[in-house]
């Protein structure tokens, strides 16, 4: 008899023992996906070892095993039992993060791949005067011929049809004139590979570039390089002569992480430009079938490449040579939800299991992985300079305290004043010139909405969700007050449902309103708005850039989504409208994401010839994140916010778990929190661990969200073992009460204490 330890794709703490049967023994192994009985039900699990038999234990049988061959290999299976034990979660969830979401549901996993009629142009038409000659009595025939070349030569039949409106005719007629053909392609339907194919970098590496090249040849495998390049340096080309010798000369694969594919279409595209078929792109817009057809791609060995957000960390390449993280600070690849771990963690411990090499970029590391270089766990590399000659941009501060003093010309129209409550002086004059010399203005607002909250004049009150401790934000366009947290949207009141008031003020400003006074203000500039609401379509975010890039774009005003990875040389002016959104949240990252995001989003601004500058409007400009953006002194930043963080100590000094309670009612809340505060002291106390401490309970500083109130302790632990071993016993052993919703989550390594 053979009996198999099973993970099952559950949250439970523990694995269980089956008997494989005759018919299936070939097809079980470690690594082997197994559809079992469990309850009354069924459940799809993963094979993680053999069983000893036990003796008077009655063992149920496998009732099918779905693949071939093991979706996993053992070191991502050692991956996945890292995870579970560092991020005090079961195996099995783990094990369903890792793998496709077609491999881990009740259906059998359905490949997306089919064929598509391609129509490709088949003879090139080099000069106008023959075009116009051979089109002379076609202009559709022209029209879908020239559509043909802009987008790389060829294109779906179905969708030229469908959504462009040629008619078959038409197709007909270049068939016929030998000028295109059509065939059947197989595809992975990714619009990704639809994009215009751009040309690959062909720039020689400066010195800088070239000594974190030699650098990263000689690293050992398994070790981890931080490079520390300020924006526009030219990290890109870095990662793709690193990709070019890993892949290319060695034959190995690579991961290249990026925070968000919508967002650095650009970044992609380089990518292609050089490797080609080579790339897997994982992208959220990509179907379950569409992603299991990548997936089986990569562990097949057809692509040894992927690009991808967070979870492309679980690609399964085989005979890995590097992991890139690029704009390794950013938040995103931290999950959100169970298992919460980051990507930029598991990158390191995969790289080490399987002696890859892993570059963590970024022109504004975080502080952990700034300690961790300079202390020499990591290897620094620095490309101190802008590649190709481009110098950063000046950067002015607007102080909004003194300039909103300035008297205004009486007979200023209230349009008018409106608009420079938005947009001082200094930095429409700085609009201005743009638009006159035909050059892009990128400005950033952090708020999306028509207003950040809708407030009585007379009493005061200000409308908050009936869910969350949130302020309600005002859209316009629709018009109604939104939860950002929730959801939860209801009409504008006009009268103050707290003391009848009819002084209604909207205040603070939004993206929607900004672009209002801008459109007004500037009746004939192009402009864009890129936020969550007006990106919701699959490849809107990318449909943006791409415009921008094409130079349709006069102004591009936008969130904290327009401040990534841009590399636009006609952008030469970024202004900041309010810095200080986000810079008083009570969070010790507070002031670490503000200088990143000014610093990231000034960093877009005179990449190319013409140079470039920056306005920042600010009522703090003293602020140590507002000042050594100004002065792109990341040295500074790193000392001034370091010192912050040793009293009370946060990390990097100490490393942290967030437990968050949460129930429907508040008391009951309160009463788990003190719970399992009192039960951590009793553990501390029975097992004493040098440099731990359990700080709390306190009411979590947005108490309630989505209805539920939250409570929150915090562990901080000078060893990291202490941490994982504390939350892993809390986790398993802690029993939360059945009732009131009460729910126990714990985050490890948080990247937000709110
Ligand atoms: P980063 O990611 O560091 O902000 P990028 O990789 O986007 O910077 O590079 C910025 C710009 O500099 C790009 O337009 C890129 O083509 C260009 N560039 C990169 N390396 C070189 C080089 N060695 N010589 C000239 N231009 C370069
Ligand atoms: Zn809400």
């Amino acid at each position: 008899m053979q009996l198999i330890d099973v993970a099952l794709a559950l949250p439970l703490f523990k694995t269980f023992t089956y008997r494989v049967p005759e018919g299936l023994t070939g097809s079980v192994s470690v690594g082997s996906r197994v559809l079992v009985p469990f309850r009354s039900g069924r459940e799809i699990g993963v094979v993680v070892g053999v069983a000893e038999e036990r003796e008077g234990v009655k063992y149920r049988d496998v009732a099918a095993a779905p693949d071939a061959q093991p979706v996993m290999d053992a070191p991502m299976l050692a991956l996945c039992q890292w995870i579970a034990d560092y991020y005090a979660v079961p195996l099995g969830v783990a094990l369903r993060t890792a793998l496709p979401a077609s491999l881990t549901g009740a259906k059998a996993p359905v490949p997306s791949r089919k064929t598509r009629r391609v129509v490709a142009i088949t003879r090139e038409v080099p000069t106008l005067l023959e075009r116009d000659r051979m089109f002379a009595r076609a202009p559709q025939q022209r029209a879908l011929y020239e559509l043909l070349e802009a987008v790389g030569g060829s294109g779906a039949v179905e969708q030229l049809m469908e959504q462009l409106h040629f008619s078959s005719s038409v197709l007909k007629g270049l068939v016929t004139r030998g000028l295109a053909a059509v065939s059947d392609e197989t595809v992975a339907r990714d619009p990704f590979l639809t994009r215009a194919q751009r040309k690959p970098d062909t720039h020689t590496p400066t010195h800088a570039q070239t000594s974190a090249l030699d650098r990263l040849a000689q690293a050992k495998p398994g070790s981890v390089a931080l490079l520390h390049g300020i924006t526009g340096s030219g990290k890109t080309l870095v990662y793709l002569e690193l990709l070019r010798r890993v892949v290319v000369d060695e034959g190995k694969s690579a991961i290249v992480l990026v925070p968000e594919i919508a967002l650095t279409p650009q970044t992609v595209d380089r990518f292609r430009a050089v490797f080609g078929d080579q790339i897997a792109v994982l992208h959220s817009a990509l179907s379950d079938g569409e992603r299991y057809d990548a997936w089986l791609a990569l562990r097949r060995g057809e692509k040894r490449i992927v690009v991808g957000a967070r979870s492309a960390i679980f690609a399964p390449l085989r005979n890995l040579g590097a992991i890139v993280v690029d704009e390794e600070h950013e938040s995103s690849y931290k999950q959100g939800e169970t298992p919460r771990y980051h990507a930029r963690e598991v990158a390191i411990v995969r790289a080490r299991a399987e002696g890859a090499v892993v570059v963590l970029g970024s022109a504004t590391p975080s502080l952990e992985s700034w300690v961790n270089a300079t202390s020499g766990k990591y290897e620094l590399l620095t490309l101190p300079d802008r590649a190709g000659g481009a110098r950063l941009p000046k950067v002015n501060i607007v102080d909004l305290r003194t300039e909103k003093a300035k008297p205004k010309p009486s007979d200023t129209a209230e349009a008018d004043a409106a608009f420079s409550f938005a947009i001082s002086a200094p930095l429409e004059r700085a609009i201005g010139e743009r638009l006159v010399k035909q050059e892009q203005s990128v400005l950033l607002l952090n708020r999306r909405g028509y207003a950040a909250f809708v407030q009585c004049g007379t009493c005061g009150d200000v409308a908050v969700c009936p869910n969350c401790s949130i302020s309600l934000t005002y859209h316009r366009t629709p018009e109604r007050l939104v939860c950002h947290y929730c959801l939860h949207a209801e009409p504008l009141q006009v009268v103050c449902p707290r003391c009848a008031g009819t002084r209604m003020r909207q205040r603070g400003l939004g993206t929607q309103q900004v672009e209002r006074l801008l459109s007004e203000h500037y009746p004939r500039a192009r402009i864009a708005r890129m936020d969550v609401d007006t990106t919701s379509g699959k490849w809107a975010h990318t449909e943006i850039l791409d415009r921008v890039g094409a130079g349709e774009v006069d102004i591009l005003l936008g969130t904290q989504m327009i401040a990534k990875g841009l590399d636009f040389p006609n952008v030469t002016l970024v202004g900041v409208i309010d810095a200080d959104v986000g810079i008083n949240l009570p969070d010790f990252r507070a002031s670490e994401r503000c200088f990143q995001l000014l610093s990231q989003v000034a960093g877009r601004a005179g990449r190319g010839p013409k140079g470039g500058e920056v306005f920042i409007q600010t009522r703090s400009p003293t602020h140590h994140a507002v000042q050594c953006a100004v002065t792109h002194d990341y040295y500074r930043f790193v000392k001034e916010e370091l010192a912050g963080r040793a009293n009370p100590v946060y990390p990097p000094f100490v490393r942290i778990a967030n437990i968050v309670l949460s129930g429907t009612q508040e008391e009951a809340t309160e009463r788990l929190a003190t719970s399992v505060t009192a039960w951590l002291h009793k553990l501390l106390a029975a097992r004493p661990a040098a440099g731990v401490a359990v700080i709390g309970p306190a009411p979590c500083p947005v108490e309630r969200v989505k209805n539920r109130w939250r409570w929150h302790v915090l562990i901080k632990a000078q060893r990291q073992q202490d941490l994982g071993r504390i939350g892993r016993y809390l986790v398993e052993r802690y029993d939360v009460p059945k009732q009131f919703g009460l729910r126990m989550t714990l985050d490890r390594d948080p990247v937000a204490l709110l």
